[in-house]
């Protein structure tokens, strides 16, 4: 059975109770009454689980965490309130000043501002990498290396890592993974391919609709005999190993940014995510085919087309190889200059122009005009960023309405 068919079972049937309310409980409250002060103290020690403080917790979010978790085979969830909170989240809970992250291909524009601009104003410095810069990579690792960090699809750049190989080299050196699987939910399981920590940003296909913002990040348990976050390198966090046991990611993450950091996610949020979530493995099984139709036919007819589908790909065969169920909603078209591109977006009858992907809708956007027009010439060569280049990422409508009115709006 593929994912998509395995999860199109599990999820709905997750989400909707067998007595009672079918659409998910949504819980608001900021806070909660213990009823006495012993339950109290027991809540706050641990030894009673009731909610606490929703900052720190919210049952409906605890219920969209467990279904996150299962799709990844995690130990837990912890929800945020966007996508950057949670990669904030999964990586402030683990590092200190002083320490490195190595981040692999990519790169979402405001993850690369944050490690680039705001952790580095905290003295933890981030060294970039090509997908293919293996070796590089190796020899960058130092004591103070933490993390690893990739995103599963290169956004905007489509550029595929090799997440086995890569994660054969952060379990060699004993260095956590993590893994943005924003874009390919479901089609990608980056824990069953050796990652430690997945995070998401659910704004996107997850939900599906822009109808809510979220993130979350999934972690694995910690196993009872030897686990690369028992060394030295991660004896910050060795007293909740030692108190938690398999779920001390989860209990990091929510002591040192839940609680302290407060990037929270509410409950009307993770409702509405529910609601999108119950047909994310519907939606992406059609979009990811029609994805690679799109690609295809209009490269066939001349679009300077990036799909990693397409024969020429330098990723081509890992495309084959460890992307079976796709690579996510996106494209990118070179249409040659920024004024050919607005000329395309402007006369597309079908496409909604805006900074958003995995909608139900065909999105597209000029990539150099917005989200890295502040980024310098080498930064932009370095993201794969062109003065032409479109992002699109293909919603629900026929692959034949996409290609019909592409074709209609790139004429002159
Ligand atoms: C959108 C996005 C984010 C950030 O998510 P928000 O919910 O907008 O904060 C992070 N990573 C990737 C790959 C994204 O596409």
């Amino acid at each position: 059975m593929n994912r998509f068919e395995e999860f199109t079972t599990s999820i709905v049937q997750q989400i909707g109770k067998k007595e009672g309310p079918i659409s998910p409980v949504m819980i608001n409250s900021a806070s909660f009454g213990y009823g006495d002060s012993e339950t109290g103290e027991g809540i706050f020690e641990g030894s009673i689980k009731k909610p606490l403080y929703a900052r720190v917790g919210n049952p409906t979010s605890a219920q969209l965490e467990q279904i996150l978790a299962s799709m990844d085979g995690g130990v837990g969830a912890v929800s945020a309130s966007t996508g950057m909170g949670a990669i904030a989240m999964a990586t402030l809970s683990l590092l200190k000043s002083g320490d490195e992250i190595i981040s692999i291909g990519g790169l979402f524009g405001g993850t690369y501002a944050y490690f680039s601009e705001t952790l580095s104003r905290f003295g933890i410095v981030t060294k970039f990498f090509d997908v293919d810069e293996l070796e590089k990579v190796e020899e960058a690792i130092t004591p103070a290396t933490k993390i690893i960090f990739l995103e599963s699809v290169g956004n905007p750049n489509m550029r595929l890592p090799d997440i086995a190989k890569i994660a054969q080299i952060s379990n060699r050196h004993s260095i956590a993974l993590m893994v943005d699987n924003t874009t390919t939910p479901l089609s990608i399981a980056p824990l069953k391919f050796g990652a430690d920590i997945v995070v998401y940003s659910t704004t996107k296909i997850i939900t599906g609709n822009a109808s809510a913002l979220g993130g979350a990040v999934v972690y694995r348990a910690i196993a009872e005999g030897d686990d690369k976050f028992k060394s030295e390198r991660y004896r910050d966090i060795h007293p909740f190993i030692n108190k938690m046991g398999s779920i001390a990611l989860i209990a990091v993450a929510k002591k040192r940014a839940l609680r302290d950091l407060g990037m929270s996610s509410n409950g009307f949020g993770s409702y509405l995510t529910m609601l999108g979530l119950e047909t994310l493995p519907l939606r992406l099984d059609r979009i990811v085919t029609t994805v690679e139709t799109v690609a295809k036919t209009l490269y066939a007819k001349g679009f300077n087309v990036n799909h990693p589908c397409l024969e020429h790909h330098p990723h081509h065969k890992r495309y084959l190889d460890q992307f079976s169920n796709g690579c996510g909603t996106i494209l990118t078209l070179d249409m040659g200059s920024k004024e050919r591109a607005f000329e395309f977006l402007n006369r597309s009858k079908l496409i909604t122009i805006t900074a958003n992907i995995g909608d139900s809708r065909t999105l597209g956007l000029h990539m150099g005009s917005t989200i890295y027009r502040d980024f310098d010439d080498e930064t932009k060569v370095f993201l794969g960023i062109t003065p032409g280049l479109i992002r699109i990422s293909i919603g629900l409508e026929s692959a034949e309405a996409i290609i019909d009115d592409f074709i209609n709006a790139s004429k002159i």
